[in-house]
């Protein structure tokens, strides 16, 4: 599902270029739990804007689902992302204004789907993250586990193919954090394709296979039996 061939990218600062990711290969198939491991500054969060169709190669080959992505235009891939990517960040980017339930129904809102139907994901998602009792609360008032709770129910939502997750635990304490990976597990027994980025060792070991990222060279480990 996600094939990436020898992907570099570099960043411009003023007349300098830095090379940031150098001959990327990473092959994804539907369904797995891969975690990328890496110190900071590795290139993690790059090559998840990549994967995440948020940035594109200098060059490379990114096969996504049989098409290459990276002669996407910016448009195409705004598409691309609308459909098939879900992404959960270590900040929580909930709208503080608006309560969980609204959270989680705010990108239905462009998805054609009935006032019912919409209930229906939003019930259900909330539920699924344990925190159907919790609807009517705004962010503020919520602890830090919930809300990216409320993050995660928002991307199942939107029932993504891929879910990419950048140091989701990077802002909570170790019962918070532990929660959140017992989510993405469970997602990952129900089927979705789960990446998930992180510089924490002991969170890497939980997914089913890991690759390390070091000075923007990837290399793979064993999957775990
Ligand atoms: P962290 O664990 O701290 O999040 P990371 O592994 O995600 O780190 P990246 O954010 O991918 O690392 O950054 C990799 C390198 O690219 C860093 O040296 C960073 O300074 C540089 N970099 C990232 N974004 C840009 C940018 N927009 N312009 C210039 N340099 C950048
Ligand atoms: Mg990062």
């Amino acid at each position: 599902m996600i094939k990436l061939k020898h992907i570099y990218k570099s960043y411009s600062l003023g007349d300098e270029q830095v090379a940031v990711l150098h001959d990327i290969n990473l092959h994804v198939k539907p369904k797995e739990f891969v975690s990328i491991l890496g110190p900071s500054g590795s290139g993690k969060s790059t090559l998840m804007n990549i994967i995440g169709c948020l940035d594109i190669p200098d060059s490379g080959d990114y096969i996504l689902d049989g098409e290459y992505v990276d002669s996407c235009t910016e448009n195409e891939l705004s598409e691309i992302r609308g459909k098939k990517i879900g992404f959960i960040f270590q900040q929580f980017n909930l709208l503080s204004e608006l309560t969980a339930y609204e959270n989680v129904e705010m990108p239905l809102l462009y998805h054609k789907l009935s006032p019912s139907e919409r209930r229906e994901r939003v019930e259900r998602t909330l539920t699924q993250v344990g925190l159907i009792d919790r609807m009517k609360h705004r962010p503020t008032q919520l602890s830090g586990g919930q809300q990216q709770r409320v993050a995660i129910a928002r991307v199942l939502a939107a029932e993504p193919s891929i879910i990419l997750a950048d140091e989701p635990t990077g802002n909570l304490d170790s019962s918070s954090g532990a929660e959140i990976m017992e989510i993405l597990k469970e997602l990952h027994k129900a089927g979705n394709t789960i990446i998930l980025i992180t510089h924490d060792k002991n969170i890497a070991d939980q997914a089913q296979r890991k690759v390390y990222v070091h000075d923007g060279i990837l290399t793979e480990s064993e999957e775990r039996t």
